[in-house]
């Protein structure tokens, strides 16, 4: 799912119009109405949503983004994490208007998909290759039984988990396509698609997390008869992929606000304690040049994985939370990026590959800009990127392996897919995610509609591990509260 945009909890205003105490803290500090920790896109727009507060957003890293960071070879712009988004809707659209970013739709083909030696392209690829494998009622049944199933289906926190909904967050996506009998092609060729999505294969994630997903690839579908021409029916293809991005990658969001937020963003700043003192929150942080700080703040906003909220807010946390929190899983993941003088691959934007490699797709990285950009179009730079997602989320095999092996491995897989490629390989970056995506496992919507039910107390939580592993699900709308009727 790329397109939705959900609600986070977020009643601090009660919270900034509390009088300061006496914490301990430097002389020359004043009291913030709210800190933010961590500048990935949750933070960022908790931060570009509040401007009208005095507010710090502190990251340890000297670059903001988070998971969706650019690198930058030879002048070209290429992803190290988020590739896509959906159509963006409020408030990313609003976000991307106000801060003027040129949002591109990707030329098709956005998705090829390679099988056995071919390159089935778009949906009418996708589409020829399940009915080959299985028929054209098997298709028209999977599709029906998906639509149906997302009809009622909404974000976190607004899903209102009872019925069918609360069933599939109970069991796994496997035991969904099974009890459906949906024909092997299908669990095929999803549980590469969730493992390049989620870092979680099939049998990990839950049915309603995947539900999303396969919704967005029969977006509009109807029923197709027997006499129909197969390709007339995606003709959309051509026109449409609804895929988005920018020509220098997801990162302009990121960058645009951390210029629009100018000194009120701090980079290089790690938060190693947030404690509460009575009505306030202290915020201890090492800075860059290794010297330590502590700020104080009426309300703080932990915008990082559940795992380092948990260590430097643990206290501050209730003992439910804490709970909560330590039950979120993460996947780890890992991007890395092929320069050279000749393409790799370059006939669509994404080639997702069949299962049991390293990687899950192979990405052009200078897909857009080329497409938008005449001057790109006679380039001796390409940037292919391969993303390589673990074959379960439990196995941390990808964050240890030497880059060397890694590699060797990647050089002999892509041979496979692309022969002779790997000799055009110039120069690799690899980028390691610990926290790549937090995983959906079953009963992940209940845990997380606690999770969001239970914050309080000037202490908020926010990030994808809340509503759904996206970019552009776990921005912020703070217009909303569902806390006393609380509003900011
Ligand atoms: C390889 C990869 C590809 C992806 N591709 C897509 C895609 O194509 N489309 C899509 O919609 N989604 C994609 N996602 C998912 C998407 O990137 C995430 O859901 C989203 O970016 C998460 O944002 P966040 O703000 O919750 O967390 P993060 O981006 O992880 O931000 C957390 C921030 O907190 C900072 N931080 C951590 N600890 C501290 C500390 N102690 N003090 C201060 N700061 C701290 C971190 O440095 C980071 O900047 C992808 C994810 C990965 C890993």
């Amino acid at each position: 799912m790329r397109t939705k945009i959900a609600i986070l909890l977020l009643p601090i205003l009660f919270f900034m119009s509390v009088p300061p105490d006496a914490v301990a803290v430097n002389k020359n500090d004043r009291t913030y109405d709210v800190i933010i920790v961590g500048a990935g896109i949750a933070g960022l727009t908790a931060a570009f949503s509040l401007t009208e507060y005095d507010l710090l957003l502190l990251e340890k890293e000297k670059q903001v983004g988070g998971r969706a960071t650019s690198g930058q070879y030879q002048g070209i712009s290429y992803a190290r994490g988020t590739e896509y988004l959906g159509k963006p809707e409020a408030p990313l659209a609003g976000i991307i208007s106000t801060l003027g970013l040129t949002l591109r739709e990707i030329p098709a083909p956005a998705d090829i998909i390679f099988h056995r030696g071919k390159m089935f392209p778009g949906d009418y690829g996708k589409a020829r290759l399940m009915i080959d494998k299985s028929s054209l009622g098997e298709f028209n049944r999977f599709a029906e039984k998906i639509l149906a199933a997302y009809e009622d289906y909404d974000d976190l926190p607004d899903t209102v988990l009872r019925g069918k909904l609360q069933r599939l967050d109970t069991i796994t996506a496997r035991q969904w396509f099974a009890e459906n009998r949906f024909a092997p092609i299908y669990s095929e060729l999803y549980n590469v698609t969730f493992r390049g999505l989620f870092g979680a294969n099939i049998d990990e994630i839950s049915a309603l997390s995947a539900l999303p997903e396969l919704a967005f690839d029969f977006e509009g579908f109807e029923r197709i008869d027997e006499d129909d021409d197969l390709a007339e029916e995606f003709t959309d293809d051509r026109n449409s992929t609804g895929m988005y991005s920018f020509d220098r990658g997801i990162a302009e969001i990121p960058l645009a606000i951390a210029n629009h937020l100018g000194n009120r963003l701090r980079t290089g700043t790690m938060v190693t304690a947030v404690e509460r003192t009575r009505d306030l929150f202290a915020v201890s942080c090492t800075q860059a040049d290794n010297t330590r700080i502590t700020y104080r703040a009426k309300a703080v906003i932990l915008a990082t994985p559940s795992a380092i909220t948990l260590t430097i807010a643990g206290e501050a946390l209730s003992v439910e939370q804490r709970k909560i929190l330590a039950s979120v899983s993460y996947a780890p993941y890992a991007t890395i990026a092929l320069f050279s003088e000749v393409p790799i691959f370059n006939q669509g934007f994404d080639l997702a590959v069949p299962d049991g490699l390293l990687f899950t797709d192979i990405y052009d990285a200078t897909w857009i800009a080329r497409h938008f950009k005449a001057k790109l179009t006679t380039q001796q730079t390409w940037v292919t990127l391969l993303y390589a997602a673990p074959v379960s989320y439990r196995n941390m095999a990808l964050l240890t392996m030497p880059d060397q092996e890694l590699m060797s491995t990647v050089r002999t897989q892509l041979d496979y897919i692309l022969p002779g490629s790997s000799g055009f390989i110039k120069k690799w970056k690899i980028t390691r995610f610990r926290y790549g995506y937090p995983v959906m496992t079953p009963g992940s919507y209940q845990r997380m509609t606690r999770l969001q039910a239970i914050t309080d107390g000037g202490l908020y939580l926010a990030g994808d591990y809340l509503v759904y592993p996206t970019f552009g699900c776990c921005l912020i709308r703070p217009t909303c509260s569902r806390q006393g009727g609380r509003m900011v």
